[in-house]
């Protein structure tokens, strides 16, 4: 039984099926993942993370919340970034290290360690794409503090968390705060003009932001 509450379970499961990892260090991650029950990103969302990257090719991705690696060694599959990535967690710092090493992608992938409310201050320039899937409760801090460039991406995960930020019906009790900044957090990048915004029933929930506007040399 699939407890998502976002789509139909047989959707979820067909979706899970067609997208299983290719690559075998991926699919080596995502096992480690549900036996050590680290929170990686959906398969389903995994595959349009990837697909983004390969159409997008961004130059910089920022990353809040590498766990052990797994989004950010398959989005530097598809395109040449060099991506910065955020973690608190030591012990998942470490394994990440690991296996973006046998990947072969430490040149490419900076981990910056500590809170990553404290971290982004050290985060300078612009990104093209921006992936948020850390502390839910801190989106709208890490908003406030990303740049993103003009035609740049942002893409944040489990925004319907559950499906409890569309209906109070699931909300229980200790998630009530997490779940207000949530809503809190989505009206304001909706209303955001600098933003073209869309939010796709994808994995726990996403919403795909585009940054309007062109650089002045364009
Ligand atoms: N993006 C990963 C999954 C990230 S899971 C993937 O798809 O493979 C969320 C991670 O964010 C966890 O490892 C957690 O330790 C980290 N995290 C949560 N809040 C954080 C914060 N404030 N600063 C830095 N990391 C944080
Ligand atoms: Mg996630």
């Amino acid at each position: 039984m699939i407890e998502d509450n976002i789509n139909y379970e047989y959707i979820i499961r067909y979706l899970r099926e067609m997208t299983d990892d290719k690559d075998a260090l991926l699919r080596e991650m995502r096992t480690y993942a549900e036996a050590n029950e680290v929170p990686v990103s959906q398969r389903e969302t995994s595959a349009f993370l990837q697909f983004l990257c390969a159409v997008k090719q961004p130059k910089r991705i920022l990353e809040i919340g590498t766990a052990i690696g797994y989004s950010a060694i398959a989005m530097a599959k598809n395109c040449q970034a060099e991506i910065v990535t955020l973690e608190r967690d030591e012990a998942m710092i470490t394994t990440a290290k690991d296996y973006i090493c046998r990947a072969g992608l430490e040149n490419r992938i900076t981990i910056i360690e500590g809170d990553a409310t404290k971290t982004l201050s050290r985060v300078s320039g612009e990104f093209d794409l921006v992936f948020i899937d850390a502390a839910k409760g801190q989106y709208e801090t890490f908003l406030n503090q990303i740049t993103v460039s003009h035609g740049g991406i942002l893409v944040c995960d489990n925004v319907l968390y559950k499906g409890m930020t569309a209906t109070d019906e699931l909300v229980v009790r200790r998630k009530i705060t997490i779940v207000k900044r949530l809503r809190e957090f989505l009206k304001e990048l909706m209303n955001d003009e600098n933003y073209v915004t869309s939010l796709l029933p994808l994995g726990d929930g996403v919403a795909l932001a585009c940054k309007k506007g062109c650089d002045k040399n364009e």
